[in-house]
């Protein structure tokens, strides 16, 4: 599991996460859910170290991958993104083809074998469920596709670089109903292969796609069971009036 130890996090000491503890299981599903500026992208984004190179951000506590903490000054951050892959809430595609958007990471690394990238780029579509629209869109510009298929996309993106972990902030929140299924669908999918933390404003989805479920409210996290006890039968008062509305 990855575990998360006393984590607070402050924007020009403002603190914005406090003393989160959290363990977040392999290979399941793990929802981030609570008002906005709770914290929850702050949160997420704890999982790859996105923020705490920018100026005034200071973070304290742990948070433990394969038994190294990533905020240890000897962590090697490169790997570290390596390991942990990030999807935005807006979909961001590279200005570029479809083909190309999928082969950069790999590019990168250092493989330049064109079976091998076409293999990749092929698989990471059939994941998301976008091959059969693109096969024959590959060389177009990634701008040309439709929001959910650019939001299929930057997943595919990421999982063709095979992380270990997932972090997907709000990745259906730009969609309609049906592209929402879609992703929903492949995130059930998508544990068999990583661990997945997802941020999520919406709660049925929380529900449908998550094992285990978290509830921030105000950088505090104030319940995390799993998902379906934190639905039935939340523990402390503030989840309840979260998900029943009444907050
Ligand atoms: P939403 O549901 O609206 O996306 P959230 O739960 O994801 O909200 P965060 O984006 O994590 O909330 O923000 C939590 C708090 O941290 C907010 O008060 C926000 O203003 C503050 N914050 C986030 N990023 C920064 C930053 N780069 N600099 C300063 N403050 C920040
Ligand atoms: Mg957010």
């Amino acid at each position: 599991s990855v575990e998360v130890k006393e984590l607070s996090l402050y924007f020009d000491n403002n603190q914005v996460l406090e003393r989160i503890g959290m363990s977040v299981p392999k290979h399941q599903v793990t929802s981030l859910i609570g008002p906005s500026g709770s914290g929850k992208s702050t949160l997420l984004s704890c999982f790859n170290r996105l923020n705490d190179l920018e100026p005034g951000c200071k973070v304290e506590g742990e948070v433990i991958i394969d038994g190294r903490n990533i905020y240890d000054r000897r962590e090697d951050v490169a790997r570290l993104r390596r390991q942990v892959g990030m999807v935005f809430q807006k979909p961001n595609p590279f200005p570029m083809s479809v083909y190309e958007n999928l082969v950069y990471g790999l590019k990168i690394r250092g493989i330049k074998d064109r079976r091998q990238l076409d293999n990749a780029a092929e698989k990471a579509l059939k994941d998301v469920a976008l091959w059969d629209e693109v096969k024959d869109r590959l060389f177009d510009s990634a701008l040309t596709l439709s929001g959910g298929q650019q939001q299929r996309l930057v997943i595919a993106r990421a999982i063709a670089l095979e992380p270990e972990i997932l972090l997907l902030d709000e990745p259906t929140s730009a969609l309609d109903p049906i592209s929402t299924l879609t992703i929903e669908e492949l995130i059930n999918q998508l544990k068999s292969k990583f661990t997945v933390l997802i941020v999520t404003h919406n709660m049925q989805q929380a529900a449908r796609v998550s094992d285990f479920t978290a509830f921030l409210h105000e950088g505090r996290l104030v319940e995390y069971s799993d998902t379906n006890r934190l639905f039935t039968r939340p523990r402390q008062e503030q989840t309840e009036e979260y998900i029943t509305g009444r907050y």
